[in-house]
């Protein structure tokens, strides 16, 4: 606490000689009043002077300063006063001690009022200078390119078109790309922070308004959507557009800026981009590496067309072949058993078949169609497939029994699809009885309605799958065998899925192994 509580802001930071200068003349002022006031004759209101002692030290002394100042006035005032005239009761010297002292409180009043309002004053002025320079510093700082554009040439430009009758810009500008250049012409750049000199490779101009415009692309789209924001008087707008840098670089910028509600204020308005280069090259990589593994996946789609068709091939040419050498053997006898070569003839006929059918499937699915779905009987299409691979099942020592729960409805689905997993069930069975010590070798499959779907289960008694296989079990090229490709238990269980069902593995213990397809009773086609 000190004389700084008394001073006023203004006084104690700035004009330090200027201030001293008055408050000496306040201070010669207020002894030469005093003086004439208490030791001369004159017969007037001296003491009103000390109006003046008060302006002049007005500037230097805040409130208290002043109120202080005016109790000092007062006591000197009526010292006089009693010093030169005692108890006198002239009316008119009491009245020249009112009229001193009155004029002494209000010029005290007025100048504190007008204090007042100078504090209110500098304190606006101050807020101000303090968010501009908030503003500036965020503006300055910003690791976003920023710009503040005059927008206004651009504005009455859009508009006149406007006016002139163009309805739609975007057309217009298509038919007339002589308004590109002559627009951005238009646009006058007021700043720009460092980030955005360094965007566009322009970090030795310090002038920013010097910046010519010419950096947009001629065709670029950003712009063209930017004019016809403010055409159709929308405010906000965002895009992505390209540059060509001083250096020459092209860079790829998200744009993003607010138009104000004012018209006269579009001469400043701030402009942000994002350099999104790095993004967007990473995007581009992107789709060219998707693009080519989709070229691979459908080079690897076509291996594995190939490997299914050879897969399933296999079973009715094996049978196409044993029963050739069957049909042989009838003819060769003496004399020809012509009922029996007739027999395997028709077998031969139905596995060809067969195998064009696989075949045309096959196709189909190259070619991206459906497989075709019809109306059948599933427990008949089991018992066909136990007629069709008769010879690997008597070969094997074999026995394949049925069982039909409870009258099953005609599924719609795809029938050769649904053989060609049940073939591929069965054999599989078959094959895990090679090397197997059981007695008694036998397949089971089981037929039965559940809900809205038909259970076929394939069991047999064979040696089981281990964990380490279950887990496996579909991943395609998983085989235990020799011969093996370990593909058929994934493209079964593919031809299920597609056609809205499904194919698990239900074997619980290490003895047998089952597997279950599920087939919906009316297939939806997924694939
Ligand atoms: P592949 O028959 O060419 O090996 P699969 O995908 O059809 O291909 O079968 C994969 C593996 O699943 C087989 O190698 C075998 O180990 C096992 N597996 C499939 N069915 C049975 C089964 N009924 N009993 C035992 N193991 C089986």
């Amino acid at each position: 606490m000190g004389l700084g509580v008394l001073l006023n802001q203004r006084a104690s930071h700035d004009s330090l000689p200027h201030d001293l200068v008055l408050a000496l003349g306040a201070a010669t002022l207020c002894v030469c009043v005093f003086y004439i006031d208490s030791f001369t004759n004159i017969e007037s209101a001296i003491a009103v002077l000390y109006v003046v002692v008060l302006m002049m030290s007005s500037p230097i002394l805040n409130g208290s300063g002043l109120a202080l100042l005016v109790v000092w006035c007062t006591c000197l005032t009526l010292f006089s006063f009693v010093y030169g005239h005692g108890t006198s009761s002239d009316i008119s010297v009491v009245v020249r001690l009112i009229v001193s002292l009155s004029a002494l409180y209000l010029t005290f009043g007025l100048l504190v009022k007008n204090d007042a309002s100078r504090i209110a004053l500098f304190r606006a002025n101050s807020n101000l200078q303090a968010s501009e320079a908030r503003y500036r510093a965020i503006f300055e700082q910003s690791r976003i390119a920023l710009w503040e554009r005059d927008y206004t040439g651009l504005r009455e430009f859009v508009l006149q078109l406007k006016e002139e009758g163009v309805e739609d810009l975007r057309s217009y500008c298509a038919e007339n790309p002589a308004v590109f250049p002559q627009a951005t012409a238009l646009i006058k750049t007021i700043d720009a922070n460092r980030a955005a000199m360094e965007l566009i490779d322009a970090t030795g101009i310090t002038n920013a308004s010097a910046i010519v415009h010419d950096f947009i692309a001629p065709d670029d789209n950003a712009f063209l959507e930017l004019m016809t924001t403010i055409f159709e008087g929308r405010r906000f707008f965002e895009g992505k557009g390209t540059i060509t840098t001083r250096a020459g670089r092209v860079r790829h910028v998200l744009i993003s800026l607010a138009f104000p509600e004012r018209s006269e204020d579009f001469n400043r308005v701030v402009v942000g981009m994002i350099d999104i280069t790095e993004r967007e090259i990473a995007e581009k990589a992107l789709a060219e590496a998707r693009a080519d593994l989709m070229g691979a996946l459908r080079l690897s789609a076509v291996g594995a067309l190939t490997a299914s068709l050879a897969h399933e091939l296999n079973q009715p040419l094996g049978a196409i072949v044993m029963n050739a050498q069957t049909l042989d053997r009838w003819i060769d006898r003496t004399p020809p058993d012509i009922e029996s070569a007739k027999r395997s003839i028709d077998r031969i006929v139905r596995d060809a078949q067969r195998a064009s059918n696989i075949i045309g499937n096959t196709r189909s699915k190259i070619r991206n169609q459906p497989p075709l779905l019809e109306n059948f009987c599933l427990a008949t299409m089991v018992e066909e497939t136990r007629a069709l691979m008769e010879y690997e099942l008597r070969s094997a020592g074999v026995n394949m029994e049925i069982a039909v729960r409870n009258r099953i409805p005609p599924v719609f689905g795809s029938r050769i699809e649904l053989q060609q997993v049940l073939i591929n069930l069965v054999t599989n069975s078959i094959q895990a009885f090679e090397g197997s010590q059981a007695s008694r070798r036998s397949i089971k499959v089981d037929v039965e309605q559940e809900a809205s779907n038909v259970l076929i289960s394939v069991t047999d008694n064979g040696p089981g799958i281990s964990q380490a296989v279950r887990d496996k079990l579909f991943t395609p090229f998983q085989t235990t065998k020799k011969n093996g490709t370990g593909i058929g238990l994934s493209i079964c269980r593919s031809a299920m899925e597609a056609l809205g069902g499904g194919l698990k593995v239900a074997t619980e213990g290490d003895v047998g192994a089952s597997f279950q397809m599920r087939i919906p009773l009316r297939a939806s086609y997924v694939g």
